[in-house]
């Protein structure tokens, strides 16, 4: 099956408050290796077995959702690019102004993707495993799509929109008909900028021609709206951190799947877990900067590993 790629409507926001890298935006793009790497299947047993013992927490990225067609930022086929910063759409109407128009272009594909087997298969592992949450770094609510209970959304949500004055919160598919209506003339050309936002790797192309784009404000109180997402050099909201880190209390074990931990954000877990004691398996295409405190690294694509472990445990 063919997966579209999708514009970057969702990948700009998957990173966040690395304190390090915040100072200057990094040139994503592939990894520095480690790519095409397959563990054995004893090897997959021998991890399987560690988590059967203990209760697990899931710590997913981007990884989970390259096969539903959302992009990566470190993965093989990752496209360099540099993700928008909190201070720039802070800082400027006309990045608000294009981060919208691309948004607008892009948001038919986000909205259409799917959970992946990926997904599926992670969702069947909670019962026959004892999966106490999923801390997801991905912002498109697949895995509750998948019926996976117990998530957090650690960057946020990219189908909300949140009031940075107010803190009211709105559909972002309900705003969707008010950037057509305000922008007139981009949707008479939507079925091309749709086009083009698929076709354009980065959903550049013609979209960049934004200065004139339309955008609403708050209807309670005038003040700036926000994808109610984390953007990279934004902090992720405490309650939503603390939430994270007392699930990972709970546990026993911390299960990795497709991040390469390349932001502070999700790595301090790791930290965190190493720091107690508790086991640690990764599970990622490629290098991840969480490599060296792991008790068990496995290589392969997500879909070969899970779907493996699903057929290893007791129907
Ligand atoms: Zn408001």
């Amino acid at each position: 099956m063919t997966v579209p790629k999708t514009a970057d409507v969702g990948g700009w926001f998957r990173t966040a408050d690395d304190e390090v890298a915040l100072k200057s935006a990094p040139d994503w793009g592939p990894g520095t290796g480690g790519f095409g790497l397959a563990s054995s299947d004893d090897e997959l047993a021998a991890a399987l077995e560690v988590l059967r013992r203990r209760r697990t927490m899931v710590l997913t990225g981007a990884g989970m959702s390259t096969g539903s067609g959302l992009p990566d930022y470190r993965g093989p086929d990752a496209v360099p690019r540099s993700p928008m910063l909190l201070s720039e759409f802070l800082g400027s109407d006309l990045s608000r102004r294009r981060y919208w128009a691309r948004s607008t272009a892009g948001w038919r594909w986000f909205k259409q993707a799917r959970p992946g087997l990926t997904h599926a298969s992670l969702a069947a592992l909670d019962g026959p495993l004892d999966v106490v949450g999923v801390v997801t770094q991905n912002v498109d609510r697949l895995h509750q799509s998948a019926g996976s209970s117990r998530v957090i959304d650690l960057h946020g949500r990219l189908d909300h929109v949140r009031c940075l004055s107010c803190s009211a919160t709105l559909c972002r598919h309900w705003l969707q008909t008010r950037f057509l209506s305000l922008n007139p003339s981009f949707a008479a050309r939507m079925a091309f900028l749709e086009e083009e936002a698929v076709s354009a790797p980065d959903g550049d192309a013609e979209v960049d021609r934004t200065e004139d784009f339309r955008y609403p404000a708050c209807r309670a109180c005038g003040g700036t709206l926000k994808p109610d997402v984390v953007f990279f050099g934004e902090n992720t909201r405490r309650p939503i951190v603390d939430a994270a880190f007392a699930m990972l209390e709970r546990a026993d074990a911390l299960l990795v799947l497709g991040s390469s931990l390349t932001v502070m954000s999700g790595l301090r877990f790791c930290r965190r877990a190493a720091r107690d004691g508790k086991p640690i398996i990764i599970v990622n295409d490629g290098a991840t900067r969480g490599d060296a405190l792991a008790t068990t690294r496995l290589h392969g694509r997500l879909e070969h590993v899970l779907s493996r472990w699903a057929a290893m445990l007791p129907a």
